[in-house]
């Protein structure tokens, strides 16, 4: 039994990855401020006598006696990490500084959720873990992707001058049950849309495409990443390769819900990205055997389960 501390635990994947770990037989430690958490995703583990939740905010110091831990504090939604920009970088930044001083004082092993939009608007794909990005550095969307590029970087340091054992793992779209109903993310806006008979709101033409993984996928890589040789830092890609248009996503959602919902055409975000799609030749070859192995139809299916229930609650 190892005790794990999952930063950003009451999030969505945070809250995967705390029943997951527990379900293993870990102690887990869940720590979250509840800015786009919610205690709704893990309260069906409080009563769990290995599961501790405390109400902190990464950007201040924590101590705990833990072996490893899963830095996943940080909203992802567009919507929610440009509503307050310093606080995103800070929460990126300094919350990288303190969980990595927290690994480097107990010796703990240290996982960094990384993204995808380290790349940028990717003039490369698909994006290999060597290509170093296309990021416009003074955007609406820098906040997060800076922030998280300065975290990887700082990760890097505390391996290379502490000696502290690090895993960065670089996410692409993710979806599935727990995501926030107002989260502001196209997979969740569109089946909540959809669910409701209301317009499908695509930005732009819709022509822009994303690889969406399932959340159990990424759950199974974390849990591989972390238990990799030391050596292995990363970092490396996680997502399922598939590629949509962001049209042929709000198609497949409408069939599957069999909603009436029609499709509206509203402006592109500033700094879209036009395209996205993991290379995961590292990841397959590291894993031991990983390989995404829910579809995009399936994993909507489980999903739109999910906001059905939400919605009849
Ligand atoms: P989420 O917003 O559901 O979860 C983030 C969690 O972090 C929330 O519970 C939130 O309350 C918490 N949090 C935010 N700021 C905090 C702070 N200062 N202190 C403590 N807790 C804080 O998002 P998610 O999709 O579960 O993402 C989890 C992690 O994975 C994030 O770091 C995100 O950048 C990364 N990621 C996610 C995706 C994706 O597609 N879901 C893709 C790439 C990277
Ligand atoms: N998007 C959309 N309609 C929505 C929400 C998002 O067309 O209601 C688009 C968005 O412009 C982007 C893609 O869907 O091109 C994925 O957006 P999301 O916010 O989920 O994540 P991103 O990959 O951009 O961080």
């Amino acid at each position: 039994m190892k005790r794990i501390l999952v930063t950003g635990g009451a999030g969505f994947i945070g809250s995967h990855l705390c029943e997951r770990l527990l379900g293993d037989g870990h102690d887990v430690i869940c720590l979250d401020n509840y800015f786009t958490g919610s205690k709704k995703n893990i309260v069906h583990l409080l009563d769990h006598p290995y599961f501790e939740l405390v109400r902190h905010d990464v950007t201040q110091s924590f101590y705990a006696e833990v072996d490893e831990i899963y830095n996943l504090a940080c909203p992802a939604s567009p919507i929610h990490y440009q509503y307050n920009p310093i606080k995103t970088v800070k929460t990126s930044v300094m919350g990288a500084i303190n969980m990595l001083g927290l690994a480097k004082r107990v010796r703990a092993k240290i996982l960094q959720a990384s993204t995808s939009e380290v790349y940028g608007d990717p003039s490369v794909h698909p994006q290999p873990e060597s290509y170093w990005g296309n990021v416009n550095p003074v955007g609406k969307r820098s906040c997060y992707d800076e922030g998280k590029r300065c975290a990887e970087t700082l990760f890097m340091d505390y391996h290379i001058q502490n000696k502290v054992k690090i895993k960065i793992v670089r996410i692409f779209n993710t979806y599935g049950p727990n995501m926030h109903p107002n989260d502001g993310r196209v997979v969740s806006n569109f089946i909540m849309q959809a669910l409701r008979n209301e317009d499908i709101t695509v930005y732009g033409d819709g022509s822009q495409t994303r690889s969406f993984q399932y959340v159990d996928d990424l759950v199974d890589a974390l849990i591989r990443m972390m238990a990799t040789p030391d050596k292995v830092t990363g970092p490396v890609n996680i997502g399922n390769p598939k590629e949509f248009t962001i049209l042929e996503l709000a198609e497949k959602i409408i069939a599957l819900t069999g909603s009436g919902s029609k499709i509206i055409y509203q402006t592109l975000p500033e700094d879209d990205p036009v395209q996205r799609k993991p290379d995961i030749t590292i990841a397959r070859n590291l894993l031991d055997g990983w390989t995404p192995g829910i579809p995009l139809g399936e994993g909507l299916e489980r999903t739109i389960a999910y906001f059905k229930n939400q919605l009849s609650e």
